[in-house]
């Protein structure tokens, strides 16, 4: 069993984990709620290292990841539990109750990405930073055979894991649910200023970062939500994509499916003060293509998981000359 990174011992054989805001504490033969982590005799295990929930072969942009590599097919990859508990939660089989993993150790899971040929490896469906450890080494051995590593996570991790873990991520998908602490605290059990902190943190280590808002009619679909969320994610770089996607009600949460009016509504607002917006989830073909925000040219063309880059040659614009702000 591997040691856990990012915790302290408090005595009588009880531990605190540090890896993120929950910093849990742990009796003596206690499982983490994320199912990451287990106190065994005063010593934190990463229990769930190198354990695989579930494993395919996706499309970039179905992280979504629209500006990174598009088109491109990528090794997904997950663990078994997460740190947040949403309770409308699409994954809740693999995030919030215990599900049979297999081992893959980091070697061969690079391995497996290279014989796939996928551009790299994508820690994702569940929340992988509760796979810390598995992702430092995994990642390390990724890099050194020249592919990527991407995250697609809640943003749920303390200042100092994250700063360990930075070098070795070169893109994320991070889900910024609200920009309500109250919405986190009491509704999917998170911490919003941590989840800001990684955001802005990513960015200014030049992670390439996209972000992604649910829509939940009620909860974060007022004027106001969306304002305060385009604002944030303006001041971290009014290029950086954002994606509005459709709420359907799962497992018994009292919110309705998001109107397709409420989307295209906050689409529009999005747009006053960002390059690029995109609506998910749903049938909007203006709202999953790529245009170029100087000129209008349609950069990239995408239909569901079908993507082609027409508007774009030698990372500019075919019809402006403007550098576009996607890594091909
Ligand atoms: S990573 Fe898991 S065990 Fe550690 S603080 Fe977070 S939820 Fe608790």
């Amino acid at each position: 069993m591997i040691t856990a990174k990012y915790y302290k011992q408090l005595g009588d054989n009880m531990v605190q984990c540090k890896l993120c805001p929950n910093n849990c504490v742990l009796k003596d033969g206690e499982l983490s709620l994320c199912f990451g982590r287990k106190n065994e005799g005063g010593t934190l295990y990463a229990v769930n290292y190198g354990e695989v929930v579930s494993m395919h072969m996706d499309p970039m942009e179905k992280k979504p990841l629209y500006h990174f590599h598009p088109g491109k097919y990528i090794l997904s990859i997950a663990p078994n539990g997460c740190n947040m508990r949403c309770p409308y939660c699409q994954n809740w089989e693999i995030t919030q109750v215990q599900a049979p993993t297999r081992y893959i150790a980091p070697d061969e899971m690079v391995r497996i990405a290279i014989a796939n040929e996928s551009i790299g490896i994508c820690y994702t469906y569940s929340e992988p930073l509760i796979w810390f450890e598995y992702i430092l080494d995994t990642g390390k051995l990724a890099h050194e055979r020249g592919l990527v590593n991407v995250l697609v996570t809640n943003g749920m991790i303390n200042a100092d894991p994250l700063e360990e873990l930075l070098p070795y991520i070169d893109a994320a998908n991070v889900d910024l649910k609200s920009m309500d602490p109250d919405f986190y605290r009491k509704v999917v059990k998170g911490n919003l200023d941590t989840v800001k902190h990684t955001i802005k943190r990513m960015k200014e280590a030049g992670v390439h970062v996209e972000v992604t808002n649910l829509m939940i009619p009620g909860y974060n679909d007022r004027d106001e939500d969306i304002k305060r969320l385009v604002e944030f994610v303006a001041s971290v770089g009014d290029d950086t994509p954002l994606h509005f996607t459709r709420y359907f009600p799962y497992r018994g949460f009292d919110a309705p499916m998001t109107p397709i009016n409420t989307l295209k509504h906050a689409y529009e607002l999005a747009k006053q003060q960002l390059k690029y917006v995109y609506i998910g989830n749903v049938d909007i073909l203006e709202g999953s293509n790529t245009y170029c925000p100087e000129c209008g040219n349609l950069l990239v063309e995408r239909f569901f998981y079908s993507t082609q880059v027409v508007g774009v040659s030698a990372g500019k614009c075919t019809k402006c000359g403007r550098k576009v702000d996607i890594v091909m």
